[in-house]
Formats: C-alpha cells, sequence, structure tokens
C-alpha cells in the first residue's frame, strides 16, 4: 500500500527512511537479536544511542558544553507546570507572552500552582490571529515565556524576540523545534514535545543552559526537579527508550539533510506552495492569521462555507491526503507542514486545492 501525504498536527508524519530503519531494528537491532525496544536503559549500547541523540542535538542548534539536553517525560503540557516550579521565584512575576491555547495552558498551571503571573502581551483580542510586536515586563520578571509556533492558530514568531539582559527567556518550541536556524543563545531554555517535528510522542526534549539550570528550585518532588534528571543523563528513571531512538534517526536525518538551513529552505517552499494557492484563490480559500506572521509547520485556512471545508477535507482525503481538519477553536482547515513532510506533498496539497476551487469555487 502507499503511504498517504499525511498532514497531521501531532503526533505527525516522520521521515521514510526513518521509518526503513526502525522497522529493521525493532526485530533485531544490530545483530544483537534483540529489539532496540527490549534493551535495557543501563545497557552500554543503549547508553550510545541517548549519548549520540544528545549530541546531535548539540550538534544541530551549535550548542557548547554550557548547555543541558534533557529528555523527559510528560510532554510540553508537564514543562508548562515544571517551569513555573522551578524558575518562578518569590516577588518575582513569571512573565507569558499569550499567542494562543498552548500559551493559555502554559499561564493555567503557573497560576494553579500560586505562582504570580504577568502577561506581558496578548493577541487574543483578535482571536490569536498574530504574534504581538511589543510587550510590558513586570518589574522583576522571573522569565519570559513565549510560544515560538502556534499549531492550533497558525502563527509563528519570525524572530527571536529580544529581552533586557538579566531576564531570562524560555520557549515552548514543540511545533517548530529544529525547523529553521534560531539565535540560540537568547535563550534559557527551550523544550518541545518530540511528537510534531522530531519523532515520536511520549518525550519532550529540554535544551537548558547550566547556569540558568543551577538556579532552578531544589526539593522538589524527584521526578519535577530538573536538576535530578540532568544529574542523571535523563536517566533517574526509565526514560522512553524507543522513543529517544527515535528522535536520533530523526535528528540524524535532519543532519544528513543539511542541517537547519536547508531544512527552514525546505520548509518555506512547501508553505509557499499551500500560501500561494490561498493568495491566488481570489478569496475562495482564507488564511486566518496576518500574513506577516504566518506559520511554516502549520497552515491554516477557510472555505466559503462549514459544507464546502467538510467536502473539501473528504475529497482531499479520497486522493490520499489526510489531517486537513482544523482544530475546533479555529474551524476550517489545517495543514501541518513539519520538517518530514515531503515536498511533493505539499505540492501535491497546493494542485488539489486548485482543482477543487474550479469544481466548486
Ligand atoms: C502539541 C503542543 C503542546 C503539547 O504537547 P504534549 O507533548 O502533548 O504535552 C504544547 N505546546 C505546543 C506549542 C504544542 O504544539
Amino acid at each position: 500500500m502507499e503511504r498517504v501525504h499525511n498532514f497531521n498536527a501531532g503526533p505527525a508524519v516522520l521521515p521514510e527512511e526513518v521509518l526503513r530503519e526502525a522497522q529493521q531494528d525493532l526485530f533485531n537491532y544490530k545483530g544483537m537479536g534483540l529489539s532496540v525496544m527490549e534493551m535495557s536503559h543501563r545497557s552500554k549500547e543503549y547508553e550510545a544511542i541517548i549519548n549520540e541523540t544528545r549530541a546531535a542535538a548539540k550538534r544541530i542548534y551549535n550548542l557548547g558544553d554550557d548547555w543541558e539536553v534533557l529528555f523527559l517525560q510528560g510532554g510540553a503540557s508537564l514543562q508548562f507546570l515544571m517551569v513555573p516550579m522551578s524558575f518562578a521565584q518569590e516577588g518575582k512575576p513569571a512573565n507569558y507572552i499569550n499567542t494562543g491555547q498552548w500559551s493559555k495552558k502554559a499561564i493555567s498551571e503557573a497560576k494553579k500552582i500560586g505562582k504570580s503571573v504577568h502577561v506581558a502581551a496578548t493577541s487574543e483580542d483578535r482571536n490569536f490571529c498574530y504574534i504581538p510586536k511589543s510587550w510590558t515586563l513586570s518589574d522583576n520578571p522571573s522569565y519570559l515565556h513565549i510560544t515560538t509556533n502556534n499549531t492550533i492558530f497558525g502563527t509563528e514568531w519570525k524572530t527571536d524576540p529580544d529581552v533586557p539582559a538579566g531576564v531570562p527567556l524560555i520557549a515552548d518550541m514543540s511545533s517548530n523545534f529544529m525547523s529553521k536556524p534560531i539565535d540560540v543563545e537568547k535563550y534559557s531554555m527551550i523544550y518541545a514535545g518530540a511528537q510534531k517535528n522530531v519523532g515520536p510522542s511520549g518525550t519532550v526534549v529540554v535544551l537548558i543552559k547550566k547556569d540558568f539550570l543551577a538556579t532552578a528550585a531544589s526539593g522538589l518532588p524527584t521526578m519535577l526537579d530538573y536538576q535530578i534528571h540532568a544529574k542523571n543523563e535523563s536517566m533517574y528513571n526509565t526514560p522512553a527508550t524507543f522513543t529517544i531512538y527515535m528522535i536520533g534517526l530523526v535528528l540524524k536525518w535532519i543532519e544528513n539533510y543539511g542541517g537547519l538551513a536547508k531544512i527552514e529552505e525546505n520548509n518555506i517552499a512547501k508553505a509557499a506552495y499551500i500560501y500561494d494557492a490561498i493568495d491566488a484563490s481570489n478569496g475562495f480559500y482564507k488564511g486566518t492569521v496576518d500574513k506577516a506572521d504566518r506559520s511554516l509547520m502549520n497552515i491554516t485556512f477557510r472555505l466559503p462555507s462549514e459544507e464546502l471545508e467538510a467536502l473539501f477535507i473528504s475529497e482531499a482525503k479520497k486522493q490520499g491526503m489526510i489531517g486537513l481538519k482544523g482544530h475546533r477553536d479555529v474551524g476550517g482547515c489545517r495543514a501541518s507542514t513539519y520538517n518530514s513532510l515531503p515536498l511533493t506533498a505539499a505540492h501535491a496539497l497546493a494542485e488539489f486545492m486548485k482543482s477543487f476551487q474550479q469544481q466548486h469555487g
């Protein structure tokens, strides 16, 4: 059977080469006579896997020895709690820029544990269809937290924001992690659920500056303590061994592809096919966000009616294109064009959009 063009928002498409390699290793890892899933996480073979995955993450983002790479569980959603628990200090508000549902959840977790929260900017006034261009920090902020790509609403930060010296910048990069070069030194911490851009679900990758990590609250419950995870090289308990192995394969794929600059080039080309189809449609397709803030990863659009949207999604499916239904908070359609989505898939969708419009426009 042919594989479909997979526009799912997450878990999402993975590179075909990666799936094929995993298929082999799943049964018999490099001639060891057992699956990668069946190995002890304390074995030297598995240690090599996690060490290489960590090293690849550092190479891809050019991280020096002043950075720690962690592979944790509980998804990006648990980071919403762990971040304020560890880094929101007494008398120093945790600052957030609210750009959509995921930001809201991050804010809500900080409030739930009684932290003082300051929303430095929000785009809720226009249903999160843009990225705020200015913000006002509180006095004495513990940190500023941003969501660099808004998976549901389809907006993306185009630059890494400048923050005053001494204010740690923390980013939820779940849906645009490793999708383009960034100025990583502007951040103190980056986290990303693997299942959008770098693997299957089950692991959140955390990149954290060691000097910032050293400021984390101590004495927290063990599994919520970044310093314990760091000290134990993400193996305080059993990590999601298979997911980390898969992340390793995807990172190797990114490096073989030519790194982030090449990945970004491909992501721009893919998004351009689809945005061009929207912009050339005389309003048949309507993008839902301000053009300047359009995401390269999640492309959201509406059709003239909900009936046509439903028909579009079902007709696309007949042509082997799946995952195009928008999130219920936005409605309409969403095409997720993560790193691993082939250019041919984006092209196929753009062509389908044109022919659908000819028939129904
Ligand atoms: C998917 C997503 C999350 C949630 O990730 P989980 O791993 O399911 O907890 C958080 N933030 C953003 C931006 C996302 O896209």
